[in-house]
């Protein structure tokens, strides 16, 4: 089984074991059923571990966007019904059906996560300043009240 990078697409020998997701899976199984799976096992090399954070940042952003598009979506075509004619099993279904439609666009710029991966933030938010302050905080809050 060769390794290969999802960004750069070589083969490579060191690097970040990307996670089997459902798209991941969905994807394998669609090939293995059309005989053109590579089995192939997906990395992240450490020369595109940049590349990588950035798209992976990008496409995690483009995913609650879709949820949010996909649920208001969803909700717009089971409470308009509501308010002219009633219930609606059939604008249920379309409503639902639209809201799939809109979730598998996002598989277009789908990103893996790779072991270990936390997100981009986690670096830019020191913690261990926060925490303190916190506390201090809540010290004066129990002074102010006795
Ligand atoms: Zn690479």
């Amino acid at each position: 089984m060769a390794k290969v990078c999802i960004i750069c697409e070589q083969v490579v020998t060191h690097g970040k074991r990307v996670e089997d997701d459902i798209v991941i899976q969905g994807i394998r199984r669609a090939k293995q059923a059309l005989h053109i799976a590579k089995n192939n096992e997906l990395m992240v090399c450490d020369n595109c571990v940049d590349a990588y954070a950035k798209k992976r940042e990008k496409y995690e952003k483009n995913l609650v966007m879709h949820v949010i598009i996909a649920s208001l979506v969803l909700l717009a075509f089971i409470l308009l019904p509501l308010f002219t004619s009633g219930f609606s099993l059939w604008s249920l279904v379309l409503g639902a059906l639209l809201a799939v439609l809109i979730m598998a666009l996002s598989t277009f710029s789908h990103t893996p996560r790779v072991e270990g991966w936390k997100g981009p933030r986690l670096g830019a938010m020191p913690q261990e300043v926060k925490k303190p302050e916190e506390k201090k905080l809540k010290k004066e809050e129990k002074r102010k009240r006795k």
